[in-house]
Parts: C-alpha cells; sequence; structure tokens
C-alpha cells in the first residue's frame, strides 16, 4: 500500500549519537540500533477515528526516532501496519449504516493527510492487513502445524465445521516476559482490549483468536486450509513485522495501551513462526494523551483529531511543536494553551533563528540537540536548548553568518520543524 508523501529531510554536517531508549521488555536503557541497519515495526492505526492526538503523539516519536537513526548514519527499514479490517472497524460501520471498507478507504487517507501534513517521514513498507491475508493464512496454518495453535468450535455451526483458531498461550514458555504483569492483571487487560477469556472451549482464557471463521454479515477471505475467514488482531502485525525486516527487530513499538495483550502475543507469534527466542529486541511504547484531565477515548467522546485543529487555521509546525515539547514517555494532558505556547514559540524561533541576519555560533546548540535527543528522544531538553540559545543569541559576541542556517537545518533534520 502506498504510504504517504515525505518531507524532504535536511542533512547536517556530523553525526549524532547512538539514540539510547529505554526498552519496556528489561525496563533498562539501551541502545536502539546495534547493526547497520535499524529495523522498526509500528503498529498502525485502526482507520475508524484518525488522526487523534494520541495517534500523532505516537508516530512523531518514532519519527523522531528515524530522524536520530538518519542523523547517526545508520540505514532505517520501517514498517507499520494498518488494521483496515477488524472488530471496532466493523462496529463503526454497522453503527452509522456505512460499509466498513468505505469507511477504512476514508479514514485512511485523512491519516496520510495529517501525516504528510505534519512532516512525518513514512514507513518504507506501509501494509495493510487486508492484502496481507495470505501471508497471515499461512501463517497460522504453520502455528497449527507445529502444535502453537488449535481450533475452537463456533456455536451454532455444524459438527465438521472448521472452527475458529486459537494461538496457545501455553505452549510458549517466554508468553508474559514482554509486559511482566500478574494473571488477574493480564486478564483484566485482555478482556478490556479485544480479547475473549470467557470463550467456552479454549484451552486458556488468555490465548488469542488468530482466524475468525466466517460469520454471516462479516466480510471474509479465503483461508485456504483455514476455511473463510478473517484474521485476528495480533497475528497481523508479527506476519507484516516479519515479512519486511530481518529479525530480531530492533524496536517495535506503539501507544502504551499495546503493551498488553497487543505485544505481548504478536511477540509469541512471532516467536513461534520464526524459533527465535527473541524475535524482538526492544519494544518502546508511548505516553497516553488525555484532554482537559480525562483520558481522552471514542467512549468518552472528546478525541482531538489533527484534521480538526488543521481545519481551524493551527500552523502543522506549531501543532507538531506542542506534540513534542512532552517526552514521548510521559501521559499528559492537551489543554487549549498548548497550541498557542508554540505558536509563540515558533514565531520567537522564526525570528532569530530565521532571520537572514549573521547569529550567535550554533555548534554548540546543534550538539546539545544531538544529546538530548540521542538520550531517549528527550526532545522537551533540545527545544529547551534552543530556547536557551534563541533568548542568548542577540548577545553572542562571535558572529557567523552560517550559524543560523546551520541550526535551521539541525532543527529541520532532528526534530521536523522547519522555519523557513
Ligand atoms: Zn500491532
Amino acid at each position: 500500500m502506498h504510504s504517504w508523501t515525505g518531507p524532504i529531510v535536511s542533512v547536517i554536517p556530523g553525526a549524532g549519537g547512538v539514540p539510547q531508549i529505554q526498552d519496556d521488555i528489561s525496563g533498562t536503557i539501551q541502545p536502539s540500533v546495534v547493526g547497520e541497519t535499524a529495523n522498526l515495526y509500528v503498529c498502525g492505526v485502526t482507520p475508524y477515528d484518525a488522526t487523534h492526538l494520541g495517534h500523532a503523539f505516537t508516530y512523531l516519536a518514532f519519527d523522531l526516532l528515524v530522524r536520530a537513526w538518519r542523523d547517526l548514519g545508520v540505514s532505517v527499514r520501517y514498517a507499520q501496519g494498518l488494521t483496515d479490517v477488524d472488530d471496532p472497524l466493523l462496529e463503526r460501520a454497522r453503527a452509522t449504516g456505512r460499509e466498513w471498507y468505505k469507511i477504512a478507504a476514508s479514514q485512511t487517507a485523512l491519516y496520510k493527510s495529517d501525516m504528510a501534513a505534519l512532516r512525518v517521514i513514512p514507513p518504507d513498507f506501509y501494509r495493510g492487513v487486508v492484502e496481507s491475508i495470505p501471508a497471515i493464512v499461512a501463517a497460522v496454518e504453520h502455528m497449527i502445524d507445529i502444535g502453537q495453535a488449535y481450533r475452537v468450535a463456533v456455536p451454532g455451526q455444524s459438527v465438521g465445521a472448521l472452527g475458529d483458531v486459537y494461538a496457545d498461550t501455553a505452549a510458549d514458555p517466554l508468553f508474559g516476559t514482554l509486559s511482566n504483569l500478574g494473571s488477574s492483571h493480564q486478564l483484566r487487560l485482555f478482556a478490556e482490549r479485544g480479547g475473549d477469556p470467557d470463550r467456552p472451549g479454549k484451552r486458556n482464557p488468555l490465548d488469542p483468536l488468530l482466524w475468525r471463521a466466517f460469520r454471516q454479515g462479516e466480510p471474509s477471505w479465503d483461508g485456504r486450509t483455514l476455511g473463510p475467514g478473517r484474521p485476528g488482531w495480533h497475528i497481523e502485525c508479527a506476519v507484516i513485522g516479519a515479512g519486511e525486516l530481518d529479525q530480531p527487530i530492533d524496536v517495535v513499538g506503539g501507544g502504551s495501551d499495546l503493551v498488553f495483550p497487543h505485544h505481548e502475543m504478536s511477540t509469541s507469534h512471532a516467536r513461534a513462526l520464526s524459533g527465535l527466542e527473541q524475535p524482538v529486541r526492544l519494544t518502546m511504547h508511548t505516553g497516553m494523551v488525555g484532554l482537559d484531565g480525562h483520558k481522552m477515548s471514542k467512549s468518552l467522546g472528546n478525541l482531538v483529531f489533527v484534521s480538526d485543529l488543521l481545519g481551524r487555521g493551527a500552523s502543522p509546525a506549531a501543532l507538531r511543536l506542542a506534540l513534542i515539547s512532552h517526552h514521548y514517555k510521559t501521559d499528559w494532558q492537551w489543554r487549549g494553551r498548548e497550541l498557542a505556547q508554540a505558536e509563540a514559540r515558533l514565531a520567537r524561533w522564526r525570528e532569530v533563528i530565521g532571520s537572514v541576519k549573521p547569529q550567535g555560533p550554533s555548534a554548540e546548540v546543534i550538539a546539545q540537540i544531538r544529546a538530548a535527543m540521542a538520550d531517549d528522544l528527550n526532545a522537551p531538553a533540545a527545544i529547551s536548548a534552543i530556547d536557551h540559545w534563541v533568548s542568548a543569541a542577540p548577545l553572542a559576541r562571535e558572529r557567523s553568518p552560517y550559524a543560523a542556517a546551520d541550526l535551521r537545518r539541525a532543527i529541520d533534520a532532528l526534530l521536523g520543524i522547519k522555519l523557513y
């Protein structure tokens, strides 16, 4: 699937350090890349409520990682999935009377235009679930063959019908080691986030769906030996990630609400399919964005959308700056003043750094930005360093006509903010 047209990214002299990120599996700070190529998989949206600020915050965090890798000089292989068929999308279709695939197409287009507006570097491989179904079917068949998956009869279907397919979590001795949660916590999150712990016939309440046999009124595809149906949620990311990237994948990421069950399950599936104990080297998860003291969620009806803000005249650069001024790991609240503050900061930066007049030397502040981004993508610290330079710049004794241009390019390359 075509992603979106990416921004032209400035290149700056020298190179940044290896970005160190906090790994959620081990809880320790680890180098985000260990070889010449950095492999990244990020879960994409389910296209029925795109693109709210939580989505944008997440994809901007991984955009900062990609930019830091490019500045380091490694080559980047970045894959992103798109859950273009799943229960929430079908529920939205039923509730609105629209066709599910039309909702998916329109929301996917909106997501892409929002990402382009925010100057997010597109993934190298953008893969929808629907276009990946043959590979997912082959993976589920393989998991049955190696004893990692089993069939569960569908109530009301005839004896001998193929049924649904579930993964056997007990067959994976490392299941649970990504999220490190107690079993009652696991069960609660599984039930809240799309799981079906009470489904009769499963071996373990936590076993996740791999293939859902055809039901009346639901879309379905050829599942070969599985019978007609559609994929479960977690297997799609395991298959798309393994299909496009070298394993172990350096970083698998998404919002923090994906740690369990989604990334626990998809990593377990990837383990079964690859035979590797560690198909994923590190996981990186982003904080949740609330609104004025409340959780931002579709059930509360208080989602703030990128396209609405831009449509009401917000500048994409200010929105980007407002979002990245919060560290990617923090949970935080969107308040009305966020945009105005970012607009004011941008205006100040443009006035000083964007001017053609000679300014103070910038090598030191560029080094500070690089150091901040290598330190767990600390964009707020990078922004503070720029603020400091801007306030001190007119006083600098040594002046160079090139300094401001270098800094403009660095801010573009590393933070994705264009000042000219
Ligand atoms: Zn995923």
